[in-house]
């Protein structure tokens, strides 16, 4: 259960927020075209620096079509997304997919299964019993008798993906498996965004959707592009600590933002869920921090490392060598450990004044 004082916030994601550097000498800044949206019911924010050709308008233009794309494509939340409709398929004879969402669902449970399936896509059913899905929040948990009944449902050997030279298909192996991506949606949009801005030439800018965010280069004032992850344990956003993102890409998965309470125990449940067990995360890990070379993959690892806890997710970052931080409340006070390889991120935002 999330401790009460940290869990009276009603705001739907977590983590990285842009904090600019310091400089007095504002003559030599840059320009810089800023733009905020909304897409997978949470906001993002891309800045460009130097500017961007067309302007705020153009930019606007170029992250809602890359992020509609991508919710084309993954959402749970629109019935005409393809994922959707995968979920609406109640048959274990295989049901075409498009080639995009066939490495989509590959590549997150490859992910998935790098952290023993705490990260897994098939959690989709548990999320609805919970009240998460597109279904509305409930304001009571399940049953453990519907926790086991939906737990059936769940797992990464229950829906396997089939090409061909041609084609690729999902096949459910219990027609009522229904799949989840949005862990890994803000990071696939980050990622999108930024390969355009690649490809049209652009070298310094950053793109954050909610709690994934990806940059290059520097911001408007020449500085290394800087990011505070967020205090999990105040109602009100604010920085814990700032780190520099270094050209790489930074998600942070928390259990603090989306959550409900269940009006007769008072329990507070995190939108974080265990597809061992079929509850949400109930431990004293607040945020898992994680840096890597994608948006998706930090995406991908982030909540599954939520999942299993502080320990084992720095453990698994040393081992595979990912920078990795996390952020623990225990006892009344708030506990911050990281890789070894975290720190020159941290060092870094030290040094810029
Ligand atoms: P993350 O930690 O990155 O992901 C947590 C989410 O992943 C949970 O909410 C759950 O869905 C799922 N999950 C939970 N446990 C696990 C697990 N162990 N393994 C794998 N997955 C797990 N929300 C709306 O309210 N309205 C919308 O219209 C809407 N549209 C969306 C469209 C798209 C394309 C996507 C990707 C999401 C959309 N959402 C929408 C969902 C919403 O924004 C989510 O809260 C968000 O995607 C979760 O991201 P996060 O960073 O908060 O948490």
């Amino acid at each position: 259960m999330l401790k009460r004082s940290i869990a009276t916030i009603a705001l739907s994601c977590v983590a990285a927020l842009a904090v600019t550097g310091c400089n007095d000498e504002k003559r030599n800044e840059q320009k810089m075209t800023v733009v905020h949206g909304k897409t997978m019911g949470t906001f993002y924010t891309v800045n460009v620096t130097g500017g961007f050709k067309g302007g705020e308008e153009a930019l606007k233009k170029l992250s809602d079509d890359t992020f509609n794309r991508i919710c084309d494509i993954i959402s749970t939340f629109d019935k005409n997304a393809e994922l959707a409709k995968v979920n609406e398929y109640h048959d274990t004879k295989p049901y075409e997919i498009s080639r995009e969402l066939g490495k989509i669902i590959q590549e997150t449970v490859y992910q998935g299964r790098r952290i023993d399936g705490a990260t897994d896509i098939s959690v989709g059913p548990l999320v609805n019993l919970w009240g998460f899905g597109k279904d509305k929040k409930k304001n009571q948990a399940p049953t453990s008798e519907e926790i086991q009944e939906t737990l059936k449902l769940v797992g990464l050997d229950k829906f396997e993906i089939r090409t061909d030279s041609e084609k690729s298909y999902l096949v459910k192996h219990n027609e009522n498996v229904r799949l989840d991506l949005a862990t890994v949606g803000e990071g696939l949009g980050a990622d999108a965004l930024c390969r355009k801005l690649i490809e049209l030439g652009y070298t310094d800018f950053m793109v954050s959707v909610a709690g994934a965010s990806r940059s290059y280069g520097v911001n408007s004032k020449g500085l290394k592009w800087r990011l505070g992850v967020e205090d999990p344990t105040t109602p009100e956003r604010k920085v814990l600590f700032p780190i520099c993102a270094l050209d790489k890409a930074v998600t942070t998965a928390g259990s603090y933002r989306n959550f409900f309470k269940d009006d007769k125990t008072g329990t507070v449940y995190s939108h974080a869920i265990d597809p061992k067990t079929g509850y949400p995360v109930s431990h004293h890990t607040l945020s898992v921090t994680v840096i890597s070379d994608s948006a998706f993959e930090s995406d991908a690892l982030d909540t599954g490392l939520l999942v299993l806890g502080a320990d084992k997710a720095l453990e698994f970052g040393e081992k595979n060598n990912i920078p990795i931080a996390t952020v623990e409340y225990e006892n009344g006070k708030t506990v911050i450990r990281h890789t070894n390889n975290f720190k020159k991120y941290i060092d870094c935002a030290k040094n810029i004044k």
